[in-house]
């Protein structure tokens, strides 16, 4: 490779990384809006609860907290999504034992297993 052919490739190499931080940045921004998401309906839960205990029937809270229990498996399952492609960006991978590991990394540190 020339010097002047490393100097594109720098530079190339150096957009890429630009834009690699740029998309980590905005998948974190995603993940955390979502983290809100969830924070809402734990407190549309406990006002639901509240309620139901205040108009003397706690057991009409049942199918509303399920329902808003519906809700966050959503949102968690979309963050899963994110997390996964914050992983892959990151050039990384998760074992089956939930450690995140260095993609190229043939076994895992913290439980041997062999990928
Ligand atoms: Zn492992």
């Amino acid at each position: 490779m020339s010097f002047f052919d490393k100097v594109k490739q720098g530079a190339t190499d150096a957009a890429k990384k630009a834009q690699q931080t740029v998309e980590l940045t905005k998948l974190k921004a995603q993940v955390s809006s979502k983290e809100k998401e969830i924070e809402k309906f734990y407190n549309l839960i406990g006002e639901s609860v509240y309620g139901a205990y205040m108009s003397g029937d706690i057991a009409r809270a049942g199918e509303i907290v399920e329902r808003f229990s519906l809700g966050i498996d959503a949102v968690k399952q979309e963050i899963a999504v994110l997390d996964q492609k914050i992983i892959e960006l990151r050039n990384e991978k998760e074992c089956v034992c939930g450690k995140v590991v260095v993609a190229d990394t043939k076994f895992c540190s913290a439980c041997g297993h062999q990928f």
